[in-house]
C-alpha cells in the first residue's frame, strides 16, 4: 500500500485508533477476571550503576494493512513462523524510567486515554515501581506521536509531570508544530496533541539537536525517519551500555526479518527503513542491548542477524537487583 493510501484509509483521529482493527483484547479476557487481571507491569534492570525500569502501558494490534510494502500472506507467515496469532498479535508500548541517583527520568509517557483501554496503563505502572509522578526531574520524548506523549498530560490538560522538563528534538517540535491546514485529519490530531504537550510543559523545554548528553550518562541518538526528530536514548554507566531506540520497530516479528517494511505513520518511510537498516546492523554489530517502544515487554533484547534479516533474543531476568 503507498503511503498516500494509507492516509486516506486510515483511521483518521487517536480515538479511531482505538478501533477493533487496532484494539488487542483477547477474546476471553472475561474469563480470567477471576484472577484479577494481569499484575503490574512493571521490571527493573541494572545497566552500570543506573537502574532503567520498564514500565508497560498496555497494547495494540497494528496489521498489515498499517504497513507498507507487505502483504497480508507475508505478514500471517511472518507471525505464524513465530508463534504469534496474525490476527491478534499485540505489539506493547512501553515507557522506560531511568534512575541516575540524582535523577529521575521517564522516557516516553503512554497514550492515557487516546487510544482506548488495552493501552494508558503507564500511571498504575509507575505508582507500583513507586515513582510519584511529580519525582520525576526529565520526560525524554523519543517523538511526539499520541502513543508516546499522549500521557504527558494528566486528565486537567497539565502537564503530568508537574516538575519535569520535556527534552525533545528540534525536528519534532518544528514539525509538529508546523501547518496542517488541508493535512489528513489524523495528522491535524497528532499535531494537535504534540502542540498541547509543548505547551502544558512551556519553558520546561529542553531542546535536542543532535548527539547531545541530555543527562549524565544519557545521549540522545537522532534517528530521523519514523517522525524528523525521532530520537533514541543511549544509556551508559561503566561497561554497560543500553539503547533505547524508540519506534525502530512496531511490529518486531514482521519488521525484524524484513527490515524493509515501513508503517503507515512514518513520516518519510525510506528514511525510517534506511534508519532501521542502520541502526539493526549498528547493534547486531556492536552487540548493544535495545529497548524497544514496541517490542513484547519488557522490551528489552538483543539482536543478532538471521538470513536476510535479524532475530532478537531477550533479556534474562535481572537477578542483581
Ligand atoms: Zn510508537
Amino acid at each position: 500500500m503507498k503511503r498516500r493510501d494509507f492516509l486516506a484509509t486510515a483511521p483518521l483521529a487517536a480515538t479511531a485508533l482505538a478501533s477493533p482493527m487496532l484494539a488487542a483484547r483477547p477474546a476471553s479476557a472475561e474469563a480470567h477476571a477471576m484472577s484479577g487481571g494481569q499484575v503490574p507491569a512493571v521490571q527493573r534492570f541494572a545497566v552500570g550503576d543506573i537502574t532503567v525500569t520498564a514500565i508497560a502501558d498496555g497494547s495494540l494490534h497494528i496489521g498489515p494493512e498499517n504497513l507498507i510494502g507487505i502483504e497480508a500472506p507475508d505478514y500471517e507467515e511472518l507471525l505464524t513462523a513465530s508463534f504469534r496469532d496474525p490476527a491478534t498479535f499485540p505489539s506493547a508500548v512501553n515507557c522506560f524510567l531511568i534512575e541516575t541517583g540524582d535523577q529521575t527520568i521517564m522516557v516516553d509517557a503512554g497514550t492515557a486515554s487516546a487510544m482506548g483501554p488495552s493501552l494508558g496503563k503507564m500511571p498504575q505502572n509507575l505508582a507500583a515501581a513507586g515513582v510519584e509522578p511529580g519525582a520525576v526531574t526529565k520526560l525524554l520524548a523519543t517523538h511526539l506521536h499520541p502513543d508516546h506523549v499522549a500521557g504527558a498530560l494528566g486528565e486537567d490538560g497539565a502537564a503530568f509531570f508537574p516538575n519535569a522538563e520535556l527534552a525533545v528534538h528540534e525536528a519534532d517540535r518544528a514539525f509538529w508544530t508546523g501547518d496542517f491546514s488541508g493535512a489528513p485529519e489524523m495528522m491535524q490530531t497528532f499535531a494537535g496533541l504534540a502542540g498541547n504537550v509543548l505547551s502544558a510543559y512551556g519553558e520546561r523545554l529542553q531542546i535536542i539537536t543532535g548527539e547531545d548528553e541530555v543527562a549524565p550518562g544519557i545521549t540522545a541518538m537522532p534517528l530521523p525517519g519514523h517522525t524528523p526528530g525521532h530520537t533514541g536514548y543511549m544509556i551508559s554507566s561503566g561497561d554497560a551500555s543500553l539503547l533505547i531506540w524508540a519506534d525502530i520497530v512496531h511490529v518486531a516479528p514482521v519488521q525484524l526479518a524484513r527490515p524493509g517494511v515501513a508503517i503507515g505513520f512514518d513520516v518519510d518511510p525510506d528514511q525510517a527503513v534506511a534508519t532501521r537498516r542502520e541502526t539493526l546492523d549498528r547493534v547486531a554489530a556492536d552487540r548493544l542491548m535495545v529497548a524497544g517502544s514496541h517490542i513484547g515487554f519488557p522490551g528489552l533484547v538483543n539482536i543478532t542477524a538471521d538470513g536476510e534479516g535479524y532475530r532478537m533474543i531477550p533479556a534474562h531476568w535481572d537477578y542483581s537487583l
